[in-house]
């Protein structure tokens, strides 16, 4: 059995109801993917989303604002009473990405440590965004004690120092089909190192599809393959991955429900 531990059911292009995106979890079960955590960016959206995820089988969501939807801020106060709910099993995404948006620097990162704050208080793990801001984001962890929620850098891009300084704070790693692509050779070497009981795999979907199914719009289903080529390149087998992957899944996200 896979999990899809980060998507955003509710942007899929081919999923705009309820019933849609019920037929993609059903695509996603019949190759074994049967828990799927629904990624929430930004306040507008976590009421529709939820609303449409609620009573879907094996779907938890969590409550965020990613970096990149901050526009003003965020509202600690709206966040928390969204993410009381038990079947919110995190916070985020939030995090750091300079990759896109230099400008907003300083209101990402005041975002970055209040949901990491939330996230310590409410006892919920934390889903960590990052690209193009290493030590910052390393930084921000640190002083505010990941260690105490756990989390995850989710999609994970960047290089083997930073994920072994999240390793060492007894965070998750997370790779995404960006690890398939030909040209993610720097990538492929982290994602072999990174320890089997601390490995997470996640679609993103609809973005970021794996090999073989490039261009296409991604879905649930094909982080199936992307476990594949995993198993391929760590050199383990393909049962042991899944396993181990969804015991990871259920000790970070100690909220969701097998
Ligand atoms: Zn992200
Ligand atoms: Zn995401």
């Amino acid at each position: 059995m896979f999990v899809d531990s980060h998507c955003h059911l509710n942007r899929l292009k081919k999923a705009p109801t309820r019933e849609q995106v019920a037929l993609l979890l059903d695509a996603a079960r019949a190759r074994g993917v049967n828990h799927f955590l629904c990624v929430n960016v930004c306040h507008s959206e976590f009421d529709s989303m939820a609303q449409m995820m609620r009573g879907l089988d094996g779907v938890s969501i969590s409550a965020g604002v990613h970096p990149l939807d901050i526009e003003d801020g965020v509202d600690i106060e709206l966040l928390r009473r969204q993410a009381s709910d038990d079947w919110v099993v995190a916070i985020g995404e939030t995090g750091l990405d300079y990759y896109y948006s230099k400008d907003s620097i300083a209101l990402q990162q005041q975002s970055f440590e209040a949901q990491l704050q939330l996230a310590c208080e409410l006892n919920k793990p934390v889903i960590v965004h990052t690209r193009d801001a290493r030590e910052d984001t390393i930084a921000i962890l640190k002083n505010g004690q990941v260690e105490r929620c756990g989390g995850v850098l989710h999609c994970f891009t960047e290089n083997w120092p930073m994920a072994k300084q999240a390793l060492d704070m007894g965070m998750y790693v997370s790779i995404s089909g960006i690890a398939s692509f030909k040209n993610a050779t720097e990538l492929q070497q982290v994602a072999k190192k990174i320890p089997l009981d601390r490995l997470l795999i996640e679609t993103d979907s609809p973005y970021l599809a794996p090999v073989p199914h490039r261009g296409k719009e991604n879905q649930p289903a094909f982080v199936a393959d992307l476990a594949q080529f995993l198993a391929d390149l760590r050199g383990e087998r393909l049962e042991v991955l899944a396993q181990q992957t969804t015991d990871n899944y259920f000790n970070l996200f100690r909220g969701a429900n097998r």
